[in-house]
């Protein structure tokens, strides 16, 4: 499988200012050494609690903030390196869906000079074809040829979240950034535009980077999952053995709160204890020592590293010190 996308260590430490001169007094470690890759044509969700670290590393990605440390290699090239210019032009290549489409989407402009637009800027269909195209993609996401002359707010939050998907599309990109792109909608309507983002994936082979925080949204798009905490990858695997075998602690925490229909086997409610840590000042070593169940004096010096796990599939990477011997049991927890 070919790598689309390539973060390695990426950092994204935001500035407080303060005192009598405005000086930086200490910052925010939203994103602190974060490294994952995406495969051409897969899902990859990165999935945590607000504040994690997973919108902003979507962010860095469209270059809509540069990044403090690290790199990011699209098809080879580090867009990192590239001038606003030249990123302007990438932007062809890797799109956005945000959360609330009625924001991104100009309300004085008909869905027709929408589309239209965001071809001319990227040059993409010659001019006299665009409104055709136009009318093309409305179909293509499930909206009429006759809707191409409305404005946004005469479609409902679906519908514009479909004319967003639309806009994204008209430039035909590799790469679509999804941040939280279902998460106002209705349950009924989140699912109709999740199975028109997987149509749309094998359609034109798409790659999505889908930034969220419900798990049952994650389950049913993703390929691969990466969870986030406190502004670390603390494990990446497959979907499904993320799901049926999730190895760190927080990720096993956060499954324990999905609701299985199944009663016989019913899991146990991990519930932990405190609130996230602030990321101005977070915890040393490994930073979910403050309420992990299995944390001892090693977790609280030494950051541990997402590495693989040799009694797990190849590609189920996770950071913790003790997983063999949380596995074999040889540790319990302290609740
Ligand atoms: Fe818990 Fe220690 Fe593993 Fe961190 S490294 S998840 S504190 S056991
Ligand atoms: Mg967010």
């Amino acid at each position: 499988q070919k790598e689309l996308l390539k973060v390695n260590h990426l950092k994204q430490y935001f500035p407080i200012k303060g005192g009598f001169f405005g000086r930086t007094v200490n910052h925010v470690k939203a994103v602190d050494d974060v490294s994952f890759e995406i495969y051409e044509g897969e899902t990859l969700s990165v999935v945590g609690e607000s504040g994690c670290g997973k919108s902003t590393t979507g962010r860095a990605i469209l270059r809509l903030d540069d990044p403090t440390e690290g790199t990011i290699e699209f098809d080879g090239e580090d867009l990192l390196s590239l001038s606003k210019r030249e990123m302007r032009n990438r932007r062809k290549d890797i799109q956005v869906i945000f959360q609330d489409p009625y924001a991104s989407l100009n309300p004085r402009q008909t869905v027709a000079k929408i589309l239209t637009e965001a071809m001319e800027i990227q040059n993409v269909v010659p001019k006299n074809k665009r409104r055709e195209r136009a009318i093309e993609l409305l179909e293509t996401v499930g909206l009429n040829a006759e809707q191409i002359d409305r404005y946004p707010h005469e479609f409902s939050g679906g519908q514009r979240q479909r004319v967003g998907i639309a806009r994204a599309l008209a430039v035909e990109p590799k790469l679509i950034v999804c941040d939280e792109a279902v998460s106002a909608l209705d349950v009924s309507v989140q699912a109709q535009v999740l199975n028109l983002l997987k149509k749309l994936q094998r359609e034109f082979n798409l790659t999505f980077l889908f930034i969220a925080h419900d798990l049952g949204v994650v389950r049913h798009i993703s390929d691969r999952v990466a969870v986030m905490y406190l502004g670390k990858v603390v494990e990446i695997a497959d979907k499904k053995s993320l799901f049926e075998n999730p190895q760190h602690p927080y990720t096993k925490a956060l499954l324990s709160a999905i609701p299985t229909p199944d009663p016989e086997n019913k899991k146990e409610r991990i519930v932990l204890k405190g609130d996230v840590p602030s990321p101005i000042d977070p915890p040393t070593g490994c930073r979910f020592h403050t309420r992990c169940p299995f944390a001892t004096d090693l977790c609280k010096q030494d950051i541990p590293e997402l590495r693989n796990l040799d009694h797990m599939e190849e590609g189920h990477r996770a950071a913790c010190h003790h997983i063999e011997k949380i596995v074999s049991g040889d540790m319990k927890p302290n609740y």
